[in-house]
């Protein structure tokens, strides 16, 4: 069935995504920040997410107003000391963004770069490790968003801990959908935000961190607002905000959350994702799209396509023609092709994919695209048309 031109488009992005109702409507209420409600709201929201990484022995989750960037700002800020050295992993945009973040906080940093179509690579982290000493911080991205890539976490946090050094995870569009539990890994933090895979609007972020580094790392950030150490030490304190709680988001996350168990937590929010990946996959296959990953380096949460070589297929004209569809999906930012995305998660259905397929092949035709082949596959030799 159509989406009625009235109807909000689903977000096939990567964030932010599509929300239930019943999400939003939990923001239909003030607090005050003072609010015993909204004290012990705020207080289960962070006990929730502690035990999403089965992390309640050894860690303590602490929020953070902002965008999931605020977070990892705030975590790489707080973790890193002045005389740290991190190491990060780069295979795309969020990978060079910890970079620069620990540039404009003046920390030393260094990269280990595969290409965005490549994943991590623990045998390089391993040597380079071994060559450098220094290094006491490694940072990776669970998956990376640029590509859709997931990266081999569990490898990169074995290598990190075998040479004694503290692992920092990039987890935002991961968290809540992919495996990654304390008891199974070391890591020093993650940081996430309500408004990936665990379905809640944006506003908050939040890092889920090794108490005993957290409580160690006084005096180490640069800045007041994203102080973790600070933050963590005033909400225990009083269960109180240090500055203006973003109440309505995090009476979402709440809902969010409940709603994440009921589905069955991670493994059932996985399985939905998963599922809405391979009718994506399968469907834009049929069509002639083809996948910038293999299948085995493929993340069930956004899918990167090759632009088609058709010359009759303008993205903006097809991006705008889906969105009247009801479909909203994202650019490419790579740089080893051209490229679109298609994201997997926030609140759709296998039901939304099979319409969002439809929508594309229906697309395709209004805009005279016989096949969503890259350009740089051979061509078929058609008759009649000269050939060099
Ligand atoms: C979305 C995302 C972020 C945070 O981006 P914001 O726009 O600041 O919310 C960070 N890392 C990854 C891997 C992401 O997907």
């Amino acid at each position: 069935m159509p989406t009625a031109p009235s109807d909000p488009p689903l977000l096939l992005t990567p964030g932010p995504l599509t929300t239930s109702r019943s999400v939003k409507e939990a923001m239909l209420r003030d607090w005050g920040s003072r609010d015993h409600e909204f004290i012990a709201l705020n207080a289960t929201v962070r006990q929730r997410l502690t035990a999403l990484a089965g992390a309640e022995a050894s860690h303590v989750t602490v929020p953070l107003q902002g965008s999931g960037t605020f977070v990892v700002e705030a975590m790489l800020g707080t973790l890193v000391p002045r005389d740290g050295r991190l190491l990060v992993l780069v295979n795309g945009a969020y990978g060079e963004r910890m970079l620069r973040i620990a540039q404009y906080h003046g920390r030393e940093a260094r990269a280990l770069r595969t290409p965005e179509d490549l994943p991590n690579d623990p045998g390089a982290l391993d040597r380079a490790l071994a060559e450098d000493p220094a290094i006491t911080h490694v940072a990776v991205v669970h998956c990376e968003t640029t590509s859709g890539i997931l990266n081999p976490l569990y490898e990169i946090a074995e290598v990190t801990a075998r040479h004694g050094r503290r692992l920092l995870i990039d987890a935002m569009s991961a968290f809540g959908a992919l495996p990654l539990d304390a008891r199974e890994i070391r890591f020093e933090a993650v940081a996430a935000s309500a408004n990936k895979c665990l379905e809640g609007v944006p506003g908050v972020a939040f890092a889920i961190l090794e108490r005993e580094a957290l409580l160690a790392a006084a005096g180490n950030c640069p800045s007041l607002a994203l102080d973790l150490h600070d933050q963590y030490l005033a909400m225990e304190k009083n269960g109180q905000w240090r500055f203006t709680p973003p109440t309505h988001v995090l009476a979402a996350f709440h809902q969010a959350l409940i709603e994440h168990a009921e589905e069955g937590g991670v493994e059932g929010r996985g399985r939905r994702y998963r599922e809405n990946c391979r009718i994506l996959v399968e469907g834009m296959r049929r069509l002639g799209f083809v996948p910038l990953l293999p299948e085995e380096y493929q993340a069930p949460i956004i899918v990167t396509f090759r632009l088609p070589g058709d010359p009759a297929f303008l993205f903006e004209d097809f991006y705008d023609r889906l969105r009247r569809k009801g479909f909203v999906i994202y650019p490419g930012k790579l740089t080893v092709a051209p490229s679109f995305r298609i994201g997997c998660i926030g609140r759709v259905t296998a039901e939304d994919m099979r319409r969002a397929v439809a929508a594309v092949a229906e697309t395709m035709q209004e805009m005279g695209v016989a096949s969503g082949r890259p350009a740089d596959r051979p061509p078929q030799p058609r008759s009649g048309e000269p050939q060099s």
